[in-house]
């Protein structure tokens, strides 16, 4: 986990979360709100202690430029819980407190996913501009298995790569394809669907690996 050098916010998510719902917030605290709701969700889709070096952009500028850095992150239990996050260019993060039991924590939705035939496991590689645009989204037709995949990804060496079993990936996606048909920005709704086609191909690849496998897969169970 790298250390921050930049400034150190320390949050508390409860706060973001206005005890009334019908109460506004405003429009700076929902951005954050939703910009540290994709570190939490990334955080809690995998055990605690795990370092991870995540697919979302840092929203720092320098120079009056954006930063190019990308998100490292590091959920702790012991004590906490804590999650850590840092830009690996910038340096700058935080702490994010007060998050367990809000709508972005995916810990509740552990093991729900397969593990695949004897734990195979397809990766997709996709650009991390196609990554940003599908964790914009609203998340309408997402279901927590599928958000998890999502939010497992790590980038790495200039893509971003999403990893699960064939019938996860498969749900993911009919999820992602739905996406794409109901997103009114044309840019988004290019990146979404440029994922979908990844998914495809992936998807297609495994089965002609599996049809041209000599092992009898009748009889197993999912
Ligand atoms: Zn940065």
């Amino acid at each position: 986990m790298a250390r921050t050098t930049g400034p150190v916010y320390i949050t508390n998510l409860l706060h973001l979360f206005p005890a009334d719902p019908e109460s506004v917030i405003p429009d700076k605290a929902l951005k954050l709100r939703e910009f540290l709701g994709l570190i939490v969700r990334t955080a809690t889709a995998v055990m605690a202690e795990t370092d991870i070096a995540a697919g979302i952009r840092c929203r720092s500028r320098m120079h009056r430029k954006k930063c190019t850095g990308f998100l490292l992150i590091q959920r702790q239990d012991v004590p906490g819980p804590f999650i850590h996050w840092a830009c690996d260019r910038c340096g700058s993060g935080g702490r994010i407190e007060g998050f367990a039991g809000s709508p972005y924590d995916l810990s509740r939705f552990r093991n729900g996913l397969g593990s695949g035939d004897g734990g195979e496991r397809i990766q997709v590689e996709i650009t991390p501009d196609e990554y940003n645009s599908l964790i914009a989204g609203k998340f309408i037709p997402y279901d927590p298995d599928s958000e998890r995949i999502i939010f497992s990804a790590r980038y790495y060496e200039e893509t971003v790569q999403l990893e699960a079993a064939a019938d996860d990936l498969d749900t993911l996606g009919d999820c992602v394809a739905a996406d794409a048909n109901h997103e009114k920005n044309r840019k988004r709704a290019k990146h979404v669907q440029s994922i979908f086609q990844k998914i495809t191909v992936a998807l297609d690849m495994d089965s002609r690996r599996s049809n041209g496998d000599c092992r009898i897969r009748s009889g197993w169970t999912h």
